[in-house]
């Protein structure tokens, strides 16, 4: 068996409910590709981007034996999302503040009702590329899981890797631009990662349990 797939399996008992689903045969996945504002980059939604929802992992081809350093740590990322999902406040968090703009739906169907339509209109104002603080926190715990990868096979806590999340993840436009300060993001991205790779037993603060680390680690 594959080092990745030995991963799954074991990531599979941690997690409760954790599957991966291939995106394209996914009913799901695309209806949700033709909703705005996916629907602008729908081609991209679908063959470039891992997508989870819940405790299962939307995966573009699924790949056969998640073999690959890049794979495995797309799995590690993505299943530190699926265990985070257990947390009630996850989806609504990682969402805020554009999730607000939902008030204004309400308000265009009260918008006779006058000034208070009006008000409930100017919650569209969410829908703008507003930092997004707790996605933030989400990604960057992700993302320290990654890191918590190259620091048991390369043993580094990675400068210019840092670097390149910022520049690909928190401050493009990819995440909504959900980070407007790139040394701010730096500094809380490295003391996740930091604090994921030091602490003895990083299963406190990620799902990272001893079997799936001592795979990691063959
Ligand atoms: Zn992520």
């Amino acid at each position: 068996m594959s080092k990745g797939l030995e991963i799954l399996t074991a990531l599979k008992k941690e997690i409760k409910g954790l599957k991966i689903v291939e995106k394209r045969g996914s009913t799901f996945m695309r209806f949700i590709s033709w909703l705005p504002p996916f629907l602008f980059f729908r081609k991209r939604f679908m063959e470039g981007y891992i997508t989870t929802i819940g405790t299962t992992i939307y995966w573009p081809d699924r790949p056969e034996d998640f073999d690959g350093d890049e794979t495995i740590k797309c799995l590690l990322h993505e299943s530190v999302h699926a265990a985070d999902s257990a947390n009630p406040f996850f989806e609504l968090s990682y969402l805020f503040p554009q999730i607000l703009a939902v008030l204004s739906v309400s308000a265009l169907s009260a918008i006779w009702v006058g000034v208070w339509g009006l008000i409930g209109l100017g919650f569209l104002i969410f829908l703008a590329p507003w930092p997004a603080p707790y996605r933030v926190h989400w990604e960057a715990r992700a993302c320290a899981y990654e890191s918590l990868f190259n620091y048991i096979n390369y043993g580094y806590v990675g400068g210019d890797w840092i670097d390149n999340k910022i520049e690909d993840m928190f401050i493009s436009w990819d995440y909504y631009k959900m980070s407007w300060r790139f040394n701010k993001t730096r500094k809380l991205l490295l003391k996740y990662c930091i604090k994921a790779q030091g602490v003895e037993k990083p299963e406190l603060i990620l799902p990272a349990k001893s079997e799936v680390l001592n795979i990691i680690r063959k």
